[in-house]
């Protein structure tokens, strides 16, 4: 099994200046070689040129092309040679207009080294590793865990202000073919004011930010606006808010980790609602012709879903199942909220508050959230793993 053990670097300024240097090299290719994609397509549409082919083409002519171009000499060959790899595999995913452009601004650097042999990793005493990655050399680590199995590849890349890398190892281990307890299955309610509701009655939540930092960033975000683009200033401005939002990140990733890892290592089904965040998003941004409606209080509604993350409590799940051998199922999560379980009476009115839900048929009072996740339980698991 696959697993990525991620550790943040501490790099001399040389190495940082270096690392620099290839993110912005790959993100050069990328874009390249995306246009160069793109413009291929176009003159095949016209019907002025065979289309041509992908990888292999591209990643000859980058081959040529580092012989004459003497920036693109100071990167080694095969992350650049991965970044096409990663665009070919885009291309095919997303279709090639479907792919996005790596702006300066919006995309993260990464880079990531495929081969095994050009990497070593060694431990340097009880709190610090370091792995030699070609042309960096010996990069040092805080080694707070043991990275298990055999390292397959090593992926380099920047969030906020740090520099971290992930280790890619095969631990020769498998998922389970059943689960310790076969009998088990959870539903699951996400929602905005406690991020995750079970069928059991469990509330999950964390809060991701102090009310200190929440005032911070709103300071910042506000002395943003008002700097000059491209200023040394609004730069700074830029730095001090991805540390504050990186922060929320890592506090997000890890709640949601734990939280996945706790409900499959007790259930065999975690049964959860569809939901299609993407799409939600999208009806409160709008189009060019048709804008958004409810623009404000979607936003407002949208923003709160993003923070708790749900796509990747989501895919959190997924992670951990492939250890425990749980199933992931996924539901229609229409009116979950607004059904009485017990009876299944089904109406607005039964949800008395955002946390209270009281049928007005039966009686039948419970957390509203958790009402909610037995419902989406009922829908995902009828009782057998065979049903
Ligand atoms: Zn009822």
């Amino acid at each position: 099994m696959l697993t990525g053990f991620r550790y943040r670097l501490s790099l001399t300024d040389e190495q940082a200046e270096r690392c620099a240097e290839y993110g912005d090299i790959c993100r050069a290719v990328w874009n390249t070689a995306l246009d160069q994609r793109r413009q291929a397509v176009q003159r095949w549409q016209r019907g002025y040129d065979q289309l041509f082919c992908g990888y292999h083409l591209q990643a000859t002519q980058l081959a040529e092309t580092k012989t004459e171009e003497t920036w693109l000499r100071a990167a080694p060959s095969h992350i650049l040679q991965q970044t096409l790899k990663d665009l070919d595999r885009a291309c095919r995913d997303h279709g090639t207009f479907g792919v996005r452009w790596r702006g300066k601004g919006r995309w993260k650097p990464s880079f990531r080294f495929p081969d095994p042999k050009q990497i070593t990793v060694e431990r340097l005493g009880r709190r610090w590793g370091h792995p030699k990655l070609p042309k960096l050399g010996w990069v040092r680590f805080r080694w707070s865990r043991a990275p298990k199995g055999a390292v397959r590849s090593a992926t380099v890349s920047r969030d906020g202000e740090h520099w971290y890398v992930s280790l890619l190892c095969e631990d020769g281990e498998h998922t389970p073919g059943e689960h310790a307890v076969p009998d088990a299955a959870v539903g699951i309610d996400r929602g905005v004011a406690v991020a995750v509701a079970t069928s059991d009655g469990d509330l999950f939540d964390r809060t991701l930010q102090t009310p200190k930092e929440h005032e911070r960033e709103r300071r910042l975000r506000r002395k943003l606006s008002r700097q000059r683009k491209g200023s040394n200033n609004r730069a700074k401005t830029k730095a001090a808010l991805s540390k504050l939002t990186g922060r929320v990140r890592a506090r997000r990733a890890d709640f949601s980790a734990q939280t996945a890892s706790v409900l499959c290592t007790k259930n065999a089904v975690v049964v959860l609602e569809r939901l299609n965040t993407t799409n939600m998003t999208a009806s409160a941004r709008g189009t060019m012709d048709a804008p958004g409606r409810n623009v404000r209080a979607k936003a407002g509604l949208n923003r709160a879903i993003l923070a708790k993350g749900w796509h990747g409590f989501k895919l959190a799940c997924l992670n951990a199942a492939r250890r425990t051998g749980t199933r992931i199922v996924e539901v229609d999560p229409a009116y979950t909220s607004q059904t009485c379980n017990p009876c299944g009476h089904v109406a607005p009115e039964n949800r008395e508050s955002q946390s209270v839900f009281r049928c007005t048929s039966c009686g039948h009072t419970a957390h509203a959230d958790v009402n909610a996740a037995q419902n989406t339980l009922s829908r995902g698991w009828t009782g057998s793993l065979s049903g």
